[in-house]
C-alpha cells in the first residue's frame, strides 16, 4: 500500500551512546508520526533500535543481508537472522553495496528472494550514476536495475522502491523535485508493465540528500511517497523536521 515512509539509512555511523540519543529522539515524535519511520542501523546496533523503539510503532531494518540462509559464509548475516531479531525491513541494492561490493544485479535478486522468503520487507535501491544520466541513460539503467531485481521473482508483496541517483548521495545535490517525479513516474509505469505490480499499491521512495530545506517539495509531487535519508538521518532535529513534512 502507498504510504508515507521515511527510512533513515545510519550506514556505517553510531556509537551506543549516539544510538540512544537518537532512539530518544525518535521515540519522542508523536505517535502518528512515528508509524511512518523505519530506522536501519548498522547490524550491531539492531537489537538496541530493537529495544529503544518497543511499542512505539517505529520500524527496523538493516541495510543489507545475505542471499544465503545459513553455512559457511564468514561475515554475512543471514535474512533468518535478521527476523529472529525483530527486524521487519533490509535495505537491497543500495549503491554503496553496488559500488563498494560489486553487488551485481543477480545478487540483488537473490537477496530479494532470501529476505521475502524470510518475511522480511524489502526495500530495493536503484539509480543511476551521473554520468549515466549527463549520457541520457538514466532511464535505461533505472529499468535494467528494476528488472534485474524483479523479473524471475516468486513474490513482490510489499515491495518497497528507492529511486536515489548516486550523484545525489552523500553530496548535498539533490534531484530536482521535477527530475524526481519524472523517474518516479516512468518506475511506477515499468512496475505495473513488467512486474505486474499495481503501481498505486507501491511505495516509490526518493534518496539522496534529502534535507529539511527540500523534503516538502520532494513530497509534493504527486508519485514521491517518502524518502530514504542517509546523512539528515543522523542528526535529530532534521529528521524530525523531514517526518513532518511527510505526513
Ligand atoms: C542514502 O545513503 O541512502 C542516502 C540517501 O544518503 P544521503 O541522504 O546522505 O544522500
Amino acid at each position: 500500500m502507498r504510504r508515507p515512509l521515511v527510512m533513515a539509512n545510519w550506514k556505517m555511523h553510531g556509537s551506543r551512546a549516539s544510538v540512544d540519543q537518537l532512539i530518544d529522539g525518535l521515540v519522542a515524535l508523536e505517535s502518528a508520526s512515528r508509524q511512518n519511520v523505519v530506522v536501519c542501523p548498522s547490524y550491531v546496533h539492531i537489537p538496541r533500535v530493537i529495544a529503544g523503539c518497543a511499542d512505539s510503532g517505529i520500524g527496523v531494518g538493516a541495510q543489507d543481508c545475505s542471499h544465503m540462509h545459513a553455512g559457511a559464509y564468514t561475515g554475512e548475516v543471514a535474512a533468518d537472522m535478521l527476523v529472529d531479531l525483530g527486524c521487519q525491513w533490509v535495505l537491497l541494492g543500495h549503491s554503496e553495496r553496488r559500488q563498494y561490493h560489486a553487488e551485481s544485479d543477480d545478487l540483488v535478486a537473490a537477496k530479494l528472494a532470501a529476505a521475502q522468503e524470510a518475511g522480511l520487507q524489502p526495500v530495493l535501491c536503484i539509480g543511476e550514476t551521473r554520468e549515466q544520466r549527463e549520457q541520457g541513460e538514466a532511464f535505461t539503467v533505472v529499468a535494467r536495475q528494476l528488472r534485474g531485481a524483479l523479473a524471475d521473482q516468486a513474490s513482490l508483496a510489499g515491495l518497497v522502491i528507492a529511486y536515489e541517483p548516486v550523484w545525489a548521495i552523500g553530496t548535498g545535490l539533490t534531484a530536482t523535485p521535477e527530475e524526481a517525479q519524472e523517474m518516479h513516474r516512468y518506475i511506477r509505469g515499468q512496475l505495473a508493465e513488467f512486474a505486474g505490480l499495481d503501481p498505486e499499491q507501491t511505495s516509490l521512495l526518493y534518496g539522496g540528500s534529502v534535507k529539511a530545506a527540500n523534503a516538502a517539495a520532494l513530497f509534493a509531487q504527486p508519485d514521491i511517497d517518502g524518502a530514504l535519508v542517509g546523512g539528515a538521518s543522523l542528526d535529530s532535529g532534521e529528521f524530525a523536521q523531514i517526518i513532518a513534512a511527510a505526513a
